[in-house]
């Protein structure tokens, strides 16, 4: 008889495979007495550990050569960080000392002193930051218990003859090693813990693996090597087969390869409905070394490039110089495909410590200091990096675009900046693009509503809907207390994206969507219908997109598409939008 576990799906796609059950590392260690002469040694053992796992994570991070996933490194670095924490460290090897105690159990006993402190914290990002210390510590219990660790598995696991391919079962999994996972043979993974928020979630998603996160009891229940399918639509993970519901997943499984091969065919076709209305695809970037993926997908250029991950896992923000080659690196990639930079947008989720160390902490950070609001009240920063777009704006097309703006006074002010910087380099004789687009996110609402007055200030504008709908429906976007309450299909959302979209149409000001709402292929029809006409999105999105669009007539979307606009809610308007998709 079969079984089958619900956990929260992630990615795409389905897997059938042997599960490959990671052990996790125990917590619950015994405690040794050490005599004094040998607290010492075992400071230095527990050191030992600590310095081969920073050897790894350097290792890890040479292999990581052109890598598309941008997160991966961010998360490696993160790891690191948390590596040299003395909180854990040094405060570990004080407990040794004072409680002439072994180093594991001095290490579970501080993990959990810092565990609780998390515990306490109210912020539901930060809450979730403990996961990153829980792997670090599970791994230098796994060094310096010599359990194995997943590079052991994968070396054992390619000695395997062939046979179906591996699905790897945890408790959880380090992003270090998702990095492992991705470069063997594993086909999907699958976690007790994590929800769509924490970071195997995000990685699942850039890596295009199927996965299912947040299963609770799965690592329990299933034996190594046993037969499973993990269904990342379903967000299902079944084991027990038998015959006729193997068949049924492996015809299932066919048909998905199947229509992913056939995906690939469209990545020269131009996007276009079939009456004829050419729609631009472009890609999000949040790094340069993510520009081949994007290349890879057929898309039409870069339509927001999230230039704060240049400033993210280090001490102080990059340099104009530094930030320059970035810039240059995309656009030169891009070979005369628009670029579309947008300036830094720290703050809110989105913390740059090298920037937020000397500031105060806010009570609400998504209604703070942050995007524009901090780029105008940091000036220095800001005209630094202004200039290095500038500069790179000679290589090929670039927009230059600002976050979060709220109204007329904060773009008036960023151009006046721009007009600055311009100034300063004609003097210095350095060549710059001087017909740069300069342009706008709309993702407050008070831009959205009153649209009309920001026009005359900017050259495009892009519909930032992440952001739109969080302050539009006062549901903060990284809380998963009220995740549920986040509903994109809201007709105060959608008659937003509406007003915006005609109003830019009549000014003929160019407008993009670069929410997550421009990837989702069930959405496609429903913006097609509201008049979008150039999409931006991760570059694992761009030919499912393509494909929507190749089979949707635009002149048959526009009316139904303005009655859903009319239904009181996001419920009933998902339920019209499927026969529209049907
Ligand atoms: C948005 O808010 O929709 C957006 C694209 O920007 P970010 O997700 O980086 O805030
Ligand atoms: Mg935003």
């Amino acid at each position: 008889m079969a079984w089958s576990v619900t956990g929260i799906g992630v990615g795409e796609g389905l897997a059938l495979g042997r599960a490959w059950v990671l052990a996790p590392a125990s917590f619950d260690l015994p405690r040794r007495e050490i005599h004094q002469q040998d607290i010492e040694p075992e400071i230095a053992r527990f050191r030992l550990a600590i310095d081969g796992i920073a050897k790894e994570f350097e290792a890890l991070r040479a292999t990581l050569g052109q890598e598309p996933a941008a997160e991966i490194r961010a998360f490696i670095d993160l790891q690191a960080v948390v590596l040299q924490d003395p909180l854990l460290i040094e405060a570990t090897i004080e407990r040794i000392r004072a409680e002439s105690c072994n180093a594991e159990w001095a290490l579970v006993q501080q993990f959990q002193a810092v565990a609780a402190q998390f515990d306490a914290i109210e912020d539901a990002y930060l809450k979730e930051r403990k996961a990153d210390v829980e792997q670090l510590v599970e791994r230098v219990l796994k060094s310096m218990q010599g359990t194995e660790n997943l590079a052991t598995v994968l070396a054992q696991q390619s000695q395997e003859p062939n046979g179906l391919p591996w699905i790897l079962v945890a408790r959880d999994i380090a992003p270090a090693d998702m990095l492992l996972i991705r470069e063997h043979q594993f086909v999907g993974f699958a976690t007790d813990s994590g929800s769509p928020t924490a970071h195997t979630a995000i990685l699942a998603r850039s890596l295009g693996l199927p996965a299912v996160v947040g299963l609770q009891t799965l690592h329990g229940m299933v034996s190594q090597g046993e037969e499973i399918v993990l269904d990342a639509q379903s967000g299902v993970v079944v084991g027990s087969l038998d015959n006729d519901l193997r068949d049924q997943y492996a015809a299932q499984q066919a048909e998905q390869a199947l229509a992913q091969e056939k995906l690939k065919r469209l990545k020269t076709i131009a996007a276009k409905t079939l009456d004829g209305q050419p729609i631009r695809l472009m890609a999000n970037l949040d790094l340069p070394e993510d520009a081949p993926a994007a290349l890879e997908a057929g898309c039409d250029g870069v339509g927001l490039f999230r230039s704060e991950f240049l400033f993210m896992n280090r001490q102080d923000p990059p340099s104009e110089d530094e930030q320059f080659e970035a810039y240059r690196q995309v656009i030169v990639a891009m070979a005369g495909r628009p670029v579309t930079i947008r300036t830094l947008d720290s703050g809110a989720d989105k913390d740059v410590p090298a920037i937020s160390a000397g500031r105060s902490q806010p009570t609400n950070p998504a209604l703070a200091l942050r995007a524009i609001r901090l780029c105008l009240a940091e000036p220095e920063l800001f005209m630094a990096q202004i200039r290095a777009i500038l500069r790179a704006s000679s290589y090929g097309p670039v927009r230059l675009m600002i976050p979060l703006v709220s109204g007329p006074q904060e773009m008036v002010a960023a151009r006046r900046m721009i007009q600055t910087a311009m100034a300063a380099l004609r003097t210095q004789g350095l060549i710059f693009d001087e017909g740069i687009q300069i342009g706008a996110m709309i993702e407050v609402p008070s831009a959205a509503i009153a649209i009309d007055s920001l026009i005359a200030h900017i050259d495009f504008a892009s519909l930032g809907t992440n952001d739109l709908i969080q302050y539009t429906l006062a549901i903060d976007r990284t809380d998963s207390e009220v995740a549920h309450l986040y509903e994109p299909l809201h007709p105060a959302v959608l008659r937003l994206i509406r007003d915006v979209i005609k109003a830019c149409d009549r000014a003929a000001t160019p407008i993009s969507l670069c929410g997550e709402m421009a990837g989702e292929t069930s959405l496609t029809r429903l913006l097609l219908g509201l008049g979008l006409k150039e999409f931006s999105m991760h570059p694992v999105e761009i030919l499912r997109v393509k494909q929507v669009v190749l089979r949707s007539t635009l002149g048959e979307l526009v009316r139904p598409v303005s009655r859903l606009l009319r239904l009181p809610e996001g419920k009933k308007i998902r339920a019209e939008l499927q026969k529209i998709n049907a």
